[in-house]
C-alpha cells in the first residue's frame, strides 16, 4: 500500500510522508492505494479491548511504516488523561434502535480533539522516519472546534509551531473564548475578517505560496496542515465508527454483522468521510446520513449530483458546519471514481465556476450509501428540546443529526438501528442551548456556562469552566489578503 494524490495517481508516498506533507503539491489530497479490509473475526477481536487498543490495531492497517508497539503507546498516551472517563469516545442509548455516540469527551469539548490528540504523535513520528530536520509550522483555518484542539494538540510540542486564523463572525463566544485565551509558547490565533471559506482559502493559498515556502525553508521551517485534508487527521476518526459498531453490539443495539446507519453532522466532510471508509474496509454499515444546516450544498449535491457553492452563505447555531466547499468530498469522488484526470476537472470546474456535476454513475453510488438532509434554525432548536425532554442534553450540531435521522427514518421508512454522531458538548453552545429551551437569559459569553448547567443540572466539563477568568493573549484580527504577513509576524520573520 502507497500513499497518492486526488489530484495525480502516480505519486508513491509512504504514510509518513504523506502525514508530514499534509496536502499533497498538486492541490490534491492524499489517498491510499488500496483500503484494506477487516471481516467480522476482526471486530469480534476488537470487542474486549479498550478504545487506544482498538484505535492502534485499526490505525496500524493504514500504517505500515509505524511499529504496532509505537502505535499502542500513541494512542494510550493521546486517549488517555485528556478525556474524562475510561473510554474516550462512548456510546449513550436513546431508544431501542438509536444512540448518541458522543466524541466530546476530550480536553476542548468537540469530537475533534478524536483526530487532534493523536495527530501529534503521529506527525513527529513521521518527521522523525522522513528524517525531516526542519521545525514544522502548522497552520489551521477554523471554523472553531478545530482551532481550539489543534492548539491543545500541538501545544508546548517540541519542534513544532501552531498557527490558527478563525473568522471573525461566526464563532460562538465560547469558542472564541476558548482560543484566545490559549497557552503555550508555540502557539498563536489571529481572527480573519470573513467567514470560513474565506479563512480556508487564504491557509489554502498560503500553502501553495513558492515564495513563502522559500523563505520559511530559508529559516528552517516548513508548513504542514491539522485541517482535516490531513490523512493524520482523517485516520483517527475511523477507529470510532469501528469502536461505535462494537459498543452497540455490546449494549444490544445490534448484533454483530447486522447493518447499523450512522446520522453524521457535515461541515468539510471530513467526519462522514471516516464512517464511509470504515463501511469500505468492511463493516457492515448502512446508510450514511449526511446532516446539514441552512448551509444545504451537500444536501443537493447528494440528491441532484450538482455541486453548486454558488449560493447564500448562512450564519447559524452550528458554525463548525457553515462551509459551502467541502474539502473531503474529493477523497470520497477520488476513492469512488478512480480516476485522478476527473477529479481534476471536477476541482478545475469548481475554482473557476463554483460548481461541477459528477457523472450519473458517480451520482449513483454515492446516493446508495449517503442520504442528505438539512433542518433549518427553528426545526434544530426544536429538536435540542425535544429531546431535552427524554433526558439528553445535546449541542445544536448533533441536533442537526438527530432531525436529518428522522427526515430520513420517515422518508426512506428504513428502521435500522442508526447512531447519532454526537460532536459538540452543549455547553460550547450554551447561549443557543438555553433559547432552545427557552431559558430567558441576560448573562452573555462564558456566564452562561454556568446558567446552563444551573438550568439543565448536567455537569459543565473541566475544561470549560472557569473560562471567563483566563486572560486573553490574542486580540487581533486581520483582512483576508493580509493572512500572509500575519503568519510572517507570528513566525518572527517579518
Ligand atoms: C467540525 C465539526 C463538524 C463537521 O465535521 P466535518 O468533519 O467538517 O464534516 C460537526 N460538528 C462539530 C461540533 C464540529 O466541530
Amino acid at each position: 500500500m502507497y500513499y497518492l494524490s486526488t489530484r495525480d495517481a502516480s505519486l508513491r508516498l509512504t504514510a509518513a510522508q504523506a502525514i508530514a506533507r499534509g496536502l499533497s503539491r498538486d492541490g490534491g489530497l492524499f489517498m491510499t492505494s488500496e483500503i484494506p479490509q477487516i471481516d467480522i473475526g476482526f471486530i469480534n477481536d476488537l470487542m474486549p479491548l479498550s478504545y487506544p487498543e482498538r484505535a492502534a490495531r485499526i490505525m496500524k492497517l493504514y500504517l505500515e511504516d509505524y511499529s504496532d508497539e509505537e502505535l499502542r503507546r500513541y494512542t494510550r498516551a493521546a486517549y488517555g488523561e485528556g478525556f474524562d472517563g475510561p473510554c474516550a469516545a462512548p456510546l449513550k442509548k436513546l431508544d431501542a434502535d438509536t444512540a448518541f455516540l458522543e466524541l466530546w469527551h476530550g480536553p476542548t469539548c468537540a469530537f475533534k480533539d478524536m483526530a487532534l490528540q493523536m495527530l501529534p504523535y503521529l506527525l513527529r513520528a513521521a518527521l522523525s522516519k522522513t528524517g525531516e530536520k526542519k521545525e514544522v509550522c502548522i497552520l489551521v483555518a477554523t471554523s472553531g472546534d478545530t482551532g481550539k484542539a489543534a492548539l491543545e494538540g500541538f501545544k508546548d510540542v517540541p519542534g513544532t509551531k501552531i498557527l490558527v486564523f478563525y473568522p471573525s463572525e461566526g464563532v460562538s463566544n465560547v469558542q472564541k473564548l476558548q482560543m484566545s485565551t490559549q497557552e503555550g509558547g508555540n502557539v498563536g490565533v489571529c481572527a480573519v475578517y470573513g467567514n470560513f471559506d474565506d479563512a480556508q482559502n487564504g491557509v489554502k493559498a498560503i500553502f501553495s505560496d513558492e515564495a513563502l515556502r522559500e523563505r520559511l525553508a530559508e529559516n528552517g521551517m516548513f508548513f504542514s496542515s491539522a485541517n482535516s485534508i490531513n490523512w493524520g487527521r482523517l485516520l483517527p476518526q475511523i477507529v470510532y465508527y469501528i469502536s461505535a459498531y462494537c459498543d452497540a453490539a455490546a449494549a444490544g443495539l445490534i448484533k454483530i454483522g447486522d447493518k447499523l446507519n450512522y446520522s453524521v453532522p457535515t461541515g468539510n466532510f471530513g467526519n462522514i468521510l471516516a464512517g464511509w471508509l470504515a463501511k469500505r474496509m468492511g463493516l457492515p454499515a448502512g446508510r450514511f446520513i449526511c446532516a446539514s444546516n441552512s448551509n444545504n450544498v451537500l444536501t443537493d449535491f447528494i440528491g441532484t449530483g450538482v455541486y453548486d457553492r454558488n449560493r447564500r452563505f448562512y450564519t447559524t447555531m452550528s458554525p463548525s458546519m457553515d462551509i459551502l466547499i467541502s474539502s473531503n468530498l474529493e477523497r470520497l469522488l477520488y476513492a469512488m471514481c478512480g480516476d485522478d484526470a476527473e477529479v481534476r476537472e471536477y476541482m478545475r470546474s469548481l475554482s473557476e465556476t463554483g460548481r461541477y456535476r459528477v457523472s450519473a454513475e458517480l451520482t449513483e453510488k454515492i446516493r446508495a450509501d449517503f442520504y442528505g438532509a438539512w433542518r433549518s434554525e427553528e426545526q434544530t432548536a426544536e429538536t435540542i428540546a425535544s429531546v431535552y425532554g427524554r433526558g439528553m442534553l445535546i449541542d445544536p450540531h448533533t441536533a442537526v443529526a438527530c432531525g436529518a435521522l428522522e427526515d430520513y427514518r420517515t422518508a426512506e421508512g428504513d428502521d435500522t438501528p442508526a447512531v447519532i454522531v454526537s460532536t459538540a458538548s452543549a455547553f460550547k453552545f450554551c447561549d443557543s442551548v438555553l433559547a432552545a429551551l427557552g431559558r430567558p437569559f441576560e448573562a452573555e459569553g462564558a456566564e452562561l456556562i454556568e446558567r446552563l448547567g444551573a438550568e439543565t443540572g448536567a455537569a459543565v466539563p473541566a475544561p470549560l469552566a472557569g473560562l471567563d477568568r483566563r486572560r486573553v493573549r490574542f486580540t487581533e484580527t486581520v483582512e483576508k489578503t493580509e493572512m500572509t504577513g500575519a503568519v510572517l509576524k507570528m513566525l518572527g520573520l517579518s
